[in-house]
């Protein structure tokens, strides 16, 4: 496999008038095509800014991101963000918000709404597209905001901390389904996640941060011995609880 993106010494500060918060020093890893990578720390450690360089809102102070895509080209790859709330609009319709992206980027062609009418019926949506979005389930929102996202057709999906407004049933089963449908339709993440099970359960290499100013503190490989991919199912591999325990330990001690 290789890296689509490779970030070198990736460093980050904010300047104001009371000094300098170092958000981000000396980060380096790769993120391979297909791959799913979550990446966690400590509150206010830094991993929304590197979230947000990755997406190129932000330019980093120091380092650089190489791009090496599949085809040998140097575009950037193109970016889907999804954040902590849906963002859903109540004064548009379900239908309305998922083409939001499309009509704000001027892609209202025929193909493009096709797909989002096809996904709209895959996701189980199609019934609800004159909905208001307060008449979905904290589930089907997340799916709403997921088609909004792919409608743009993404290579690789930046997700902070997407599930954390849901309770703890929900979020268990929305961040199992919504993940589910990601590697369906072959995208690359990154999920930035407070939750430790979550990142094992969804993961194929877990990156934690240190706290602030946030360095690699480690990077760990998930491969769990079971048979069923679902995230739900992973929390039972016979494994999961060491990963668990590894993840702990680095959180815990700086
Ligand atoms: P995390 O997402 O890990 O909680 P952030 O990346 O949001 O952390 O923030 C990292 C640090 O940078 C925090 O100490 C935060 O207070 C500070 N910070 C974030 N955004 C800004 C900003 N716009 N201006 C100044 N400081 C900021
Ligand atoms: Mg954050």
């Amino acid at each position: 496999m290789r890296n689509i993106l490779e970030l070198k010494n990736i460093g980050y500060s904010y300047h104001s008038l009371h000094g300098e918060t170092i958000a981000l020093k000396d980060i380096s890893f790769g993120v391979q095509e297909g791959e799913f990578i979550a990446i966690v720390g400590p509150s206010g450690c830094g991993k929304s800014t590197l979230l947000s360089i990755i997406a190129g809102l932000l330019a980093p102070e120091q380092g650089t991101i190489v791009v090496n895509n599949p085809d040998g080209s140097l575009h950037y790859p193109k970016i889907g963000y999804m954040l902590q709330r849906d963002h859903l609009f109540e004064w548009r319709t379900v239908y309305r918000n998922v083409i939001l992206g499309l009509e704000l980027n001027h892609k209202m062609t025929k193909e493009n709404l096709d797909k989002v009418d096809a996904l709209l019926t895959d996701y189980g949506l199609d019934k609800f597209r004159d909905k208001r979005p307060s008449e979905l389930s904290g589930g089907m929102k997340q799916r709403a905001a997921l088609i909004r996202t792919l409608a743009l057709e993404p290579q690789l999906l930046l997700l902070d901390e997407p599930f954390s407004a849901l309770d703890y049933q929900t979020r268990l089963f929305v961040s199992a389904d919504i993940c589910r449908l990601i590697r369906a339709a072959g995208k690359t993440m990154i999920i930035i996640t407070h939750d430790l099970a979550e990142a094992i359960s969804l993961a194929d290499r877990i990156i934690v941060l240190s706290g602030r100013p946030a360095v690699v503190k480690n990077q760990m490989s998930v491969n769990l011995t079971i048979s069923d991919e679902s995230p739900l199912a992973a929390r039972n591999a016979p494994e999961f609880q060491q990963y668990f325990n590894r993840l702990w330990e680095d959180m815990t001690h700086e």
